[in-house]
This record gives C-alpha cells, sequence and structure tokens, in this order.
C-alpha cells in the first residue's frame, strides 16, 4: 500500500514527503524520521476540516494521497488554520475533496464512500469524527446519549461497514483506522455517555479486524490522550490545565498532546510497514494510561 524511509536526523521529528513537509515538534532529541509515501491511494477522513482530523488528512496529502474529507463543515475551528482542508492540501500541490457528511447518517457515510469511486475507490478509511458532551449518570436525556452514539459509535461501525463492504467487492483489500481514545478504556466522571461510545469503538475495532482479515483489510485504532484542539473545551484550555496539574491524574510526559503526534501514528497503522497489525489500539498520550 505505501513504503516508508527511516533515517536518524536529531533535534526534529519530521514527517516530509514529497509536496510538502510537516515538522513536529520534540521534547527531547530526536531519533530520527519516517516519511511515508501514499500515491495512488485514496484516503477518507472523517471530521477532518478540524484538530486531529485536519492532521492526518494533511500528513496523507503531504505523503501524496488523494485525500477527502468527510464532515458537516468544511471549516476548521483550529486558531491556526487559515483555509479549509481540502484546500489546504490542493494549494501544496496534492488532490483532496470535501464532501458534506454527517457520519451519523449511515446513508451519508456510503454516499462518501461512492464518491471515492471517483478516485479508484476507498483504500484507507479513518473513522475519527467525533463528538463530546459532558453530564452524570442522572442528567444525561434520551436524546443526547442517542446523539453521540448515532455519531460516535454509529459513524464508525457504519464508516467500517460501508468502506469495507467497497474494498471487498473491488477485491483489493485496504485499510481501516479508527479514532478511539484513553476513554476507552479509562473511566472519568460525569463522561459516560463519551466514554461508553470510546469503549465501544475498540471493541468494534477487533471484531471488525477478526471478520475482515480474510478479505485483506486491517483494522486499527489510535487512541489519543489530553489533545490540544477545539474539542470538548478548547485547546489552549486544555494547555492550560495540563499546566497547572488540573487533570484526574498527570501525564508523565508532563505537556499536552497535539493533532500532529496523532497523524504520524495513523500514517504508520495505514501503511504496508504495519502490514501484520490489526485489531490493536495504540495510545498516543504521553503515558496516561499507562498507569
Ligand atoms: P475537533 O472538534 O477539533 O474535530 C472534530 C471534527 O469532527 C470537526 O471537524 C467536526 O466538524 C467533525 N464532526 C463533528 N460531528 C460530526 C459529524 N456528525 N459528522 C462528520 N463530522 C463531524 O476534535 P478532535 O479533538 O480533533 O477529535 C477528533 C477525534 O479524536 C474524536 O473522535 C475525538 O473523540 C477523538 N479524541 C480527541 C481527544 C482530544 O483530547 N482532543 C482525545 C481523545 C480522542
Amino acid at each position: 500500500m505505501c513504503y516508508a524511509t527511516v533515517w536518524v536526523r536529531c533535534h526534529q521529528w519530521r514527517l516530509s514527503a514529497s509536496r510538502t513537509t510537516l515538522t513536529v515538534p520534540i521534547t527531547k532529541d530526536g531519533m530520527g524520521s519516517v516519511t511515508y509515501e501514499y500515491d495512488d491511494e485514496t484516503v477518507i477522513v472523517t471530521g477532518g476540516s478540524s484538530g486531529i482530523g485536519r492532521a492526518i488528512a494533511l500528513a496523507f496529502g503531504a505523503a501524496g494521497a488523494t485525500v477527502i474529507n468527510a464532515d458537516i463543515t468544511p471549516e476548521p475551528k483550529d486558531a491556526d488554520a487559515t483555509e479549509p482542508t481540502h484546500e489546504a492540501i490542493e494549494t501544496d500541490g496534492g488532490t483532496a475533496r470535501y464532501v458534506e457528511t454527517d457520519v451519523s447518517s449511515r446513508a451519508d457515510i456510503e454516499s462518501v464512500v461512492e464518491a471515492a469511486r471517483e478516485f479508484g475507490g476507498v483504500d484507507v478509511m479513518v473513522n475519527n469524527a467525533g463528538w463530546f458532551t459532558r453530564g452524570d449518570l442522572f442528567s444525561v436525556d434520551e436524546e443526547t446519549f442517542d446523539r453521540i452514539h448515532s455519531i460516535n459509535t454509529g459513524g464508525v461501525f457504519f464508516g467500517c461497514q460501508a468502506a469495507a463492504a467497497d474494498m471487498r467487492d473491488r477485491g483489493e483489500g485496504g485499510v481501516i483506522v479508527n479514532t478511539a481514545s484513553i476513554s476507552s478504556t479509562h473511566a472519568q466522571a460525569d463522561q459516560i455517555p463519551y466514554d461508553s461510545t470510546k469503549g465501544a469503538i475498540k471493541m468494534i475495532t477487533q471484531g471488525a479486524a477478526i471478520e475482515l482479515a480474510e478479505e485483506d483489510i486491517r483494522v486499527n485504532a489510535v487512541a489519543p490522550g489530553h489533545i490540544a484542539t477545539e474539542f470538548g473545551s478548547g485547546a489552549e484550555q486544555k494547555e492550560e490545565s495540563v499546566a497547572a496539574g488540573d487533570l484526574v491524574k498527570p501525564i508523565p510526559l508532563d505537556q499536552p498532546g497535539y493533532p500532529s503526534d496523532i497523524a504520524p501514528v495513523v500514517l504508520f497503522l495505514a501503511s504496508d510497514q504495519a502490514g501484520y497489525v490489526t485489531g490493536e489500539t495504540v495510545y498516543v498520550d504521553g503515558g496516561w494510561q499507562a498507569f
């Protein structure tokens, strides 16, 4: 599906490609770099307009993939974003489209998978879109519970279903990467609606990996920790809460994560270098869930 090259480069951790270079700041001396090549691959990223999904979409675009951003809006929420994701990729010389998609609608997801046929069909499906709401057991009403489960859980389940059906019908295999969370395995107060969706995503990932192995489709998940995006509270608030030690437990690496910390892991999971990895949930959380 793609190849990666590795070389040593101190003081920087770089994800680079033919058209552009993404440089990811690191806290310690760099140990090396990986470059991914996704020419001729078509990648759908749900929720690709902002935050983590945007970073994933930009990274795939930089690596040469045709990227389809499937989001309810093309407008980015991120303070540093100057243009919609698909435009940013095209400005850099890549190929990208925006397809308005509400992942809580199975029909919308099927439509965006169908749209990928224009580019040869979806090779990599990144089910990333998500929504957050806070509320204790007694305060969450039926509408809120249904909404978060239809976006987060339904979006991933039907994203897997639609992409896998298309990959199976084309007989070429493929890769699915779902966005889980530290909430997939760690409960926090007032987060039952959200945490239950992320727990489900971990099991959807494992179950789909088993069922789809014979179709040559790998399914994995990335589980972000405390990532500075506009998700739930704002990016600045997340940075401040880490600095203030205001989390239920500290982050061993003592800093929030950034979308650019998540994207390289997704590109790895989608690559041939991860060819023997399926059903796995990879935590990218600065060590938060390790204790
Ligand atoms: P974000 O709010 O920055 O981006 C979410 C994107 O999803 C937005 O572009 C939004 O428009 C889109 N979206 C929302 N509802 C949608 C729908 N119904 N259909 C299609 N698109 C929709 O959030 P983020 O931090 O980038 O989160 C992305 C994923 O990462 C989510 O699944 C989230 O649960 C997960 N995650 C985030 C964190 C964190 O700390 N930020 C931690 C763990 C997991």
